[in-house]
């Protein structure tokens, strides 16, 4: 009896020791584990593996039910860093220039996602998309100011939501700027900001609970669609990895490199990238704009000679705010989701996850995997099936990687645009002394 009570301790504590040790490695590793062995699994055993699907669809209903307060939450924080009383001129062209940076990122990765049509050859399992009657341009952008925000949230209309939110923020904002502190209205002000804080808070502690669940969800989407599709459906995911790649190529080259640095700024973009590779190298491997934040301050300070005065502020709300790689992402993910159901998405369409992938970077947190979650607004968005969200989550560790080097490039990109038509930086001793000995040189000559 004793014999069996310790063979039962022991068994105990090692099922203890095992879980701990699965516990401990990062989640988005174990849902690429399960990525992997449930398209195995798929390809195995074939058709009958379509019927683990309702394991994926609790996966998906799951994240649906955290779609509307994540975005109220986040952007409310969002928007708090946007006050207009604390921007000035300086704070007004950054904000400027992020959004037309993430406008034409966006618009690489539509390009790029047409031209490649990454989703084609994948199907979905199991989906009951209806095709939707296309909005027309016009429709898109009056759709976007809600008639009844409370009904567009109840209905889980993102982009009104999203619109409403910001609007709100921003009002709030301005009180706290017109009330003195103590007075009932900059209290309250105040609380509305603390409960979204504490709400974003909630929503993220949920949002990697589900992510655990995530594993069981992603292993049965996987098994389920490798298992309709067979081995055609690998290349649809290489298809995504190129997409990413080139579209953050072409956005790094043409923007940051030959439209700022070369065509603005005239300096060497060679240069540029030998400033912001410490920057750049990190958030490859850190997957996080936020946690690359004092890599990217030392880059502007000590390689660009950018005053501290602009990067001080353009930094940290490029790493909150300007997301040009994830929102570029959301594009590309937008049309591997419409091939996945045979859908072409409309002019009209692109332009609504123009729109809705702009605004939504306002709210995504430069950490590990959150664009992954923004994927979500700009699906419902679009009526798209959010299986996709599980289906490519799997490789999301290889994409988060391109798309976070994407984002702190464009924040230093930027943030050297703004310190030289701002004056605010100094040569000396930066990447760029040496190129700008060379023109003073020859303009001497
Ligand atoms: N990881 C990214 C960042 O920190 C956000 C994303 O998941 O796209 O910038």
């Amino acid at each position: 009896m004793a014999l069996f009570l310790c063979h039962r301790h022991m068994a105990g504590n090692s099922m203890r020791r095992s879980w701990q040790k699965y516990r401990s490695v990062p989640i988005i590793y174990r849902i690429g584990v399960a990525f992997i062995l449930g398209s195995v699994l798929g390809l195995i055993v074939g058709e009958p593996a379509t019927r683990l699907e309702p394991l994926g669809t609790l996966f998906v209903r799951l994240l649906t039910m955290i779609i509307i307060p994540i975005v109220f939450f986040t952007l409310l924080m969002g928007a708090r860093r946007l006050s207009p009383s604390s921007l000035g001129k300086i704070g007004a062209q950054t904000v400027f220039l992020y959004i037309i940076t993430t406008g034409v990122a966006i618009g690489f990765g539509l390009l790029v996602g047409n031209l490649i049509n990454p989703g084609t050859g994948l199907e979905l399992a199991d989906t009951n998309v209806e095709p939707e009657e296309a909005p027309s341009m016009l429709e898109v952008f009056l759709n976007i100011v809600p008639e009844n925000p409370v009904g567009s949230m109840a209905e889980g209309s993102v982009l009104p939501t999203i619109f409403f939110t910001i609007v709100f923020g921003l009002a709030l904002t301005y009180l706290l700027d017109e009330y003195d502190a103590g007075t009932t209205v900059h209290e309250g002000a105040q609380t509305v900001f603390n409960i979204a804080e504490t709400g974003a808070e909630a929503m993220f502690k949920i949002v990697w609970g589900v992510m655990e669940y995530g594993v069981i969800g992603v292993f049965a989407l996987m098994a389920a669609t490798f298992g309709q599709a067979g081995v055609s459906a690998i290349v649809p995911y290489a298809k995504l990895i190129g997409a990413v790649a080139l579209a953050v190529g072409l956005h790094i080259g043409v923007t940051y490199l030959l439209i700022i640095q070369v065509g603005l700024l005239r300096r060497s973009p060679i240069d540029f990238l030998r400033g912001a590779k410490d920057a750049m190298v990190t958030a490859l491997s850190i997957r996080s704009s936020s946690g690359t934040l004092p890599v990217t301050m030392e880059d502007a300070d000590k390689n660009f000679g950018v005053n501290e005065e602009v990067y001080s502020f353009s930094l940290p709300l490029g790493a909150t705010i300007n997301m040009d790689g994830t929102a570029m992402y959301q594009g590309i993910a937008a049309i591997f989701a419409a091939n996945m159901v045979g859908q072409t998405l409309t002019l009209g369409e692109q332009l609504t996850v123009l729109v809705t992938a702009l605004l939504a970077s306002v709210g995504t947190a430069g950490v590990p995997g959150s664009g992954l979650i923004m994927l979500t607004l700009v699906l419902t968005q679009l009526g798209l099936p959010l299986e996709v969200v599980g289906m490519v989550a799997g490789v999301d560790p290889i994409l988060d990687r391109m798309r976070t080097m994407n984002n702190v490039t464009g924040d230093l990109a930027v943030t050297t645009l703004i310190a030289d038509w701002n004056g605010k930086i100094d040569l000396t001793g930066t990447v760029w002394e040496v190129t700008d000995k060379v023109s003073s040189v020859t303009s001497t000559d």
